[in-house]
């Protein structure tokens, strides 16, 4: 087996800009992608604070911008493995033990930037009426609900960015959030309110999803006065924050509470030769271009690491 010099895990900003940093100084990277390349921002519609990105006629979707970064990393050599990597051995140093599905790795230095994913509200229904009214991306199936009345749940700026995109298709839009004050930032929220289509049920709590083969309602509970209702909807997209990917890596890398991958400023994880970008080590900035410059510093440690070993 031919030992890579750099492998790394996960196609997001912060895996595609540590790509082309990597292929750039002729390390030769192979990015193995996860399910989904480009990550979180693949399933985002528009991307209005990217700069550099920005035409008054069409704001980048996330999926173009995905494009052009993958086709950068390929342009200076960068090469992606479209698989998910389900274990790694990091415990005996470098070289380190990559699987997949598929297949076994071995790499001198590994970059990981596996992301995050949607947390779920665990209430009863949610599991069972995912695709028949249940969702977490309002990109891939506000299609689906032309003409009819959706609810969101949640009061961050995915929230507020979903809860906007999904008027374009949806009659109604009412976003249920459990306090009386939104999370997401002031020009979303400036958006929401502004919408003819948005309204807001505040300091309210969704208990169940209700269903009859698809999904017909939701019962809820104001926080406040302790009543429960309920609310006839369509279609329930649930935006209530992420979790990191970070199950493969437990017990090879330190981890926080929450199961983020701790990194210091130098992007490096506890296991030298190991280092990690973008949201997996991220909770607080959360950003496509916080993750694109974690995505840079996380190569350039890499490549020092590896010149100090030669
Ligand atoms: P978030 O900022 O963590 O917001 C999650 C929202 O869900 C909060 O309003 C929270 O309520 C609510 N929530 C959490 N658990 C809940 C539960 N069990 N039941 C009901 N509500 C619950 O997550 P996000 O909106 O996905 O954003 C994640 C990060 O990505 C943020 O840093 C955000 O700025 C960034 N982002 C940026 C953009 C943009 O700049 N255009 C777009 C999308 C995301 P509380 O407010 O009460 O905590």
């Amino acid at each position: 087996m031919q030992t890579e010099k750099v492998i790394i895990i996960g196609s997001g900003p912060a895996g595609l800009t540590a790509a082309i940093y990597t292929a750039r100084a002729q390390l030769n990277p192979l990015v193995i992608t996860g399910m989904q390349v480009g990550g979180q921002i693949a399933i985002t519609h528009e991307v209005e604070n990217y700069p550099g990105f920005f035409s008054a006629e069409q704001t980048p979707t996330g999926p173009e911008l995905v494009e052009i970064m993958q086709k950068q990393a390929e342009h200076f050599g960068a090469r992606f493995e479209y698989d998910e990597v389900v274990a790694v051995d990091f415990s005996q140093g470098s070289p380190f033990t990559v699987k997949t599905y598929g297949k076994e790795y071995t790499a001198e230095a590994v970059i990981v930037t596996v992301g995050a994913s949607p947390r779920r509200l665990d209430v009863p229904g949610e599991t069972e009426y995912v695709g028949r009214g249940v969702s977490y991306c309002g990109t891939c199936d506000g299609f689906f609900f032309r003409g009819k009345d959706v609810v969101v749940v949640g009061g961050g700026d995915s929230a507020l960015e979903e809860g906007i995109f999904l008027t374009r298709f949806a009659n109604k839009v009412e976003l249920i959030h459990r306090r009386d004050a939104l999370r997401g930032g002031p020009s979303l929220q400036q958006r929401a309110f502004t919408n003819e289509k948005m309204s807001f049920v505040w300091d309210t709590v969704v208990e169940e999803i209700v269903a009859n083969g698809v999904v017909t309602g939701v019962k809820v509970k104001n926080v406040k006065t302790g009543a429960a209702s309920f609310m006839k909807t369509d279609g329930v997209f649930i935006f209530v924050g992420h979790y990191p990917n970070s199950k493969f890596l437990e017990g090879q890398v330190e981890l926080d509470e929450h199961g983020y991958v701790i990194t210091d400023e130098l992007m490096r994880t506890s296991a030298p030769g190991v280092f990690a970008a973008g949201e997996i080590q991220d909770p607080v900035y959360r950003q496509i271009a916080t993750s694109v410059g974690q995505g840079t510093a996380a190569a350039m440690q890499c490549q020092r690491w590896l010149s100090d070993r030669e």
